[in-house]
């Protein structure tokens, strides 16, 4: 039987499990419906924790390359201009401290690039059509009359999932919401290009997110929409009441109306087959969490199934994707919600909004929790499956952090970002004399032993693949790193005696 897997769908989710699967070692197919890319520039707003996955995977250059940083998010009254509140995105506690905007277009084509480096075979114009499984693998038909025999499938296929409808699953919410009209255009404009404008309206809320060049997305709340789609000049009069005059739209690429859905699948796996992205979860744009979201679901699933895949874990490993991903979709279903509902609040609560926000604007403690939060720096999984803590400072479950103090053994600077460019777990100590061993599953890093600005002492993290934080341990001990990865990942060999790393790099 063959071992390679199946992934559904060549969107920033897709691509993203396709990139970490093979650098991981594993023969990865993608199939992709649409025959050419395309050019609808959904997910601009790429925030911190996926530009850390970007920076590891080797992308994050090429993406700044085609991007616009951003410094903040800056709310003012439409039709005044006064500022009501300002998040400022330096005090994120990460080595990219903004957001990244960039066209949805333009983050696929990069990750193809990087999926096409790694061997991954992207086929398009191919979609697929049936799926049935038994316990040791799946038949899958496409659209050209083509059958396939694979191990495993990963359903990236988007909002209409053919995956998720074929394993009986659906989604669970509500599909009644509000309504946007978007336009991705070029603009003239006095708006600082550095920060992304929200303004508040009486007839509703309006936002600009700058691209690169001239280029940006403008959206509108609305109250219906028109099959036709709005015309460029119902963008610029409304852009003309709600920003103030501020704004000029010319040479439209996208204009388009959409409804916000909020809903997710109870399951996100079903034997062999598994659900990430908006496959599992479709929420409104509201903190620009989508994609994000979806790609880190894919950063999550794709070590879990690539050691699976080769025979290093044992496959109750998969389970804890549910474990771990399920209330992280949920949550993020919850809080857009909320922002989605508190944005387009009119009247007294529309006006109490604007006061929450004007005070909250204005506390620069408030305004930086706030903005880690929205750049999912705050995601972890401290009281999941695979958290382990033996003693140590550093919270089991969490991201790692990665200090710009850091050093290796020669003293030179380091990044915990750069170290996970390696494929595998990473095993972070000071104690050069511990002699650690991770064989084939990962690299053990000794760190400067003059400085310690993880407060690892003379102990010993664990990160896994993904960038979280498995095993904390206040002792270097390899009796205890066999012990975790024997209980957590599965019945597998200790790794003092496994073969060393052949990993794809
Ligand atoms: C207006 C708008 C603005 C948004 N802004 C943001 C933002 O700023 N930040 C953010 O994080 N998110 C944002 N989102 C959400 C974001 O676009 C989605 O969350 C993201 O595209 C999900 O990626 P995905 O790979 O899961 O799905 P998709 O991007 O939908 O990709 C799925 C792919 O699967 C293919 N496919 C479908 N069926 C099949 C099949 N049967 N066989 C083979 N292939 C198939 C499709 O053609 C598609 O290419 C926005 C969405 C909208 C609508």
């Amino acid at each position: 039987m063959t071992t390679r897997v199946l992934v559904v769908g060549a969107g920033p989710v897709g691509l993203t499990a396709a990139c970490q699967l093979a650098r991981l070692g594993v023969d990865v197919r993608v199939v992709e419906k649409l025959a050419a890319p395309t050019t609808e520039s959904r997910a601009v707003g790429v925030h911190a924790r996926s530009l850390e996955m970007f920076a590891a995977l080797g992308v994050l250059p090429r993406l700044e390359a085609r991007g616009r940083r951003i410094a903040a998010l800056q709310m003012s009254d439409g039709r005044t201009g006064h500022l009501r509140a300002r998040m400022d995105l330096a005090d994120v506690p990460t080595r990219h401290p903004y957001v990244l905007d960039v066209a949805q277009p333009d983050t696929e084509a990069v990750l193809t690039e990087r999926a096409t480096e790694l061997g991954v075979s992207i086929e398009r114009g191919v979609a697929l059509t049936g799926l049935t499984q038994d316990t040791l693998g799946v038949d899958v038909t496409f659209s050209d009359g083509r059958t396939d025999r694979v191990g495993w499938v990963v359903g990236a296929d988007g909002g209409h999932s053919a995956v998720r409808r074929l394993v009986g699953e659906q989604l669970h919410g509500s599909f009644q919401g509000q309504h946007f009209a978007m336009a991705d255009v070029d603009i003239d404009t006095s708006l600082s290009r550095d920060l992304i404008h929200m303004f508040t309206h009486p007839d509703g809320m309006a936002m600009v997110f700058p691209l690169a060049g001239h280029r940006a997305r403008l959206m509108f709340l609305v109250d219906g929409t028109d099959p036709a789609g709005p015309t460029m000049e119902q963008i610029q009069a409304l852009a003309e009441t709600r920003m103030g005059g501020r704004v000029q739209a010319h040479h439209p690429r996208w204009l388009t109306y959409f409804e916000v859905h909020h809903a997710q699948v109870s399951s996100y796996r079903h034997g062999r087959v598994f659900l990430a992205g908006d496959a599992a979860h479709v929420h409104s744009p509201a903190g620009a969490q989508g994609m994000n979201t979806g790609v880190q679901d894919a950063a999550n699933l794709a070590w879990k199934l690539a050691l699976v895949v080769r025979g290093v874990a044992d496959e109750a490993l998969l389970d804890t994707y549910q474990a771990e991903r399920h209330p992280v979709g949920a949550a993020v279903v919850r809080q857009t919600t909320v922002l989605t509902d508190l944005g387009a609040a009119t009247g007294l609560l529309g006006l109490l909004r604007d006061a929450v926000y004007f005070v909250a604007g204005h506390s620069r403690r408030v305004a930086a929790a706030a903005a880690t939060r929205m750049a999912e720096i705050t995601i972890g999984y401290p009281r999941g499956p695979l958290g382990v803590q033996r003693g140590g400072a550093l919270p089991a479950g969490e991201h790692c952090p990665d200090p710009a103090e850091l050093r290796d053994a020669d003293g030179t600077p380091v990044s915990v970002e750069s170290l996970l460019a390696r494929p595998g777990f990473l095993l972070l100590t000071r104690n050069r004399s511990a002699q650690l061993r991770l064989g084939e599953i990962g690299t053990v890093i000794v760190l400067d032993s003059a400085t310690d600005p993880l407060g690892l002492g003379d102990g010993m993290a664990l990160v896994r693949p993904d960038g979280y934080l498995g095993l904390v341990s206040a002792t270097a001990d390899q009796e205890v790193v066999d012990g975790y990865l024997a209980a957590k990942i599965g019945d597998v060999a200790p790794a003092s005696v496994r073969r060393p790393s052949a990993l794809a790099g």
